[in-house]
């Protein structure tokens, strides 16, 4: 036993897990345990798919394909619908209501916050440095033996950029036994391959990377992510999870998207796209750079990045009458007057540059 188990909130560790039907048994001639319908749906809507059953509750072969696909071992993952399924089974794991808390760096995700405050647990927050990286000593001074998780978000949202991987390191270190690390990588890919730190949860118990289908391989709509961790915080997860989160549909996805990554048809595709992304990210950072308007582009490792702008309100305002949405980041702490543009198809980009050159003669 690691002592994962003492940072996990006490009647979790304690309770025994819901056993659903189909984390019993996954292989039979006749399922009569599970109250399901016998019959397939009268309509006829993804043909032999068995839809009218519960799915497995963390598929095998899905998991296998993970492992191969990220290099980890198959007791090391967890899977649930987004990384934002991962995000709140942890604080739900580790945060004793009223107690506990969680750390920050703003400007960051703001889902651990609100997963934070549905859990009752307080939220730390720790500012990034003038360039939006980590500096462990800050986080060591402000934290408090009642933090039990540390988000760290690499490329950052809404920043764009990649975190200092030593200080992330020296982080898990340092608080080994004390509290867990998280990096959500949800643009990881977007930033190179070799940019991930999956390879050191082996190393680093109180590490927990997580991953989303979300975002390079262009699945948000499937809901899937997993979380990769040390096996007794994966044993711990599965404990909070929904008795069936990943659906039949977006298992059929999952799968086929898996087998197409793996293959090197599918692997130089999805290398290709991520190329033409950030190809085209580079030219509408380039071309935006130039409007008189933009104060200044921030650096960025992802498929998006951030504008500083003298009135980042109206812009917003502006572009949405013209049908474009951007998102205002001005409210988060270093980011005023500042706007994250995601990039898009080679066509949307230049409506977006369009309606900002009239946006400059306005
Ligand atoms: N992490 C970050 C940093 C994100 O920006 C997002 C989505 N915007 C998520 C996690 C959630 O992704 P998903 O649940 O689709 O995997």
């Amino acid at each position: 036993m690691t002592d994962i188990y003492k940072l996990a909130r006490k009647n979790i560790v304690d309770m025994k897990a819901y056993s659903s039907a189909r984390s019993i048994v996954t292989k039979a001639d006749v399922f009569m345990d599970a109250n399901e319908n016998p019959l397939e749906p009268e309509l006829d809507i993804l043909g032999d798919t068995c839809i009218n059953r519960y799915p497995e509750p963390q598929p095998e072969e899905i998991k296998k394909g993970i492992s191969s696909l990220y290099k980890t071992k198959i007791e090391n993952i967890f899977m649930g619908r987004g990384s934002d399924d991962a995000i709140d089974a942890l604080v739900r794991v580790f945060c004793e209501a009223g107690r506990d808390s969680i750390a920050i760096c703003p400007p960051t995700y703001g889902m651990y916050e609100i997963a934070a405050q549905i859990q009752g647990a307080e939220t730390i927050k720790i500012p990034s440095t003038a360039d939006f990286d980590i500096k462990p000593e800050n986080i060591l001074k402000n934290i408090n033996n009642n933090t039990k998780l540390v988000f760290l978000c690499s490329p950052n949202n809404p920043t764009g950029n990649l975190l200092n991987r030593n200080s992330i390191l020296e982080l898990c270190k340092k608080l080994e036994n004390r509290a867990l690390v998280i990096v959500d990588e949800a643009y990881i890919e977007f930033a190179g391959n070799t940019s991930s730190l999956v390879d050191y949860t082996e190393s680093n118990v109180n590490l927990v990377v997580m991953r989303t289908f979300s975002k390079a391989f262009s699945l948000a709509g499937a809901r899937f992510g997993v979380a990769i961790a040390n096996r007794d915080v994966v044993s711990l997860l599965n404990k909070v999870r929904a008795p069936y989160p990943i659906s039949t549909p977006s298992i059929i996805v999952i799968k086929k998207m898996l087998e197409y990554i793996m293959s090197d048809e599918g692997s130089k595709a999805v290398k290709n796209r991520i190329k033409t992304i950030i190809k085209n990210r580079n030219s509408l950072m380039e071309k935006t750079g130039k409007l008189p308007f933009v104060e200044k582009v921030f650096r960025t490792d992802a498929n998006f990045f951030v504008i500083k702008v003298d009135d980042a309100k109206g812009l917003v305002a502006f572009c949405r009458e013209q049908g474009i949405i951007i998102r205002d980041r001005s409210n988060e702490p270093g980011l005023e007057n500042c706007v994250r543009i995601t990039t898009g198809t080679e066509e949307e980009n230049n409506k977006l540059i369009k309606c900002f050159a009239k946006w400059s003669k306005k």
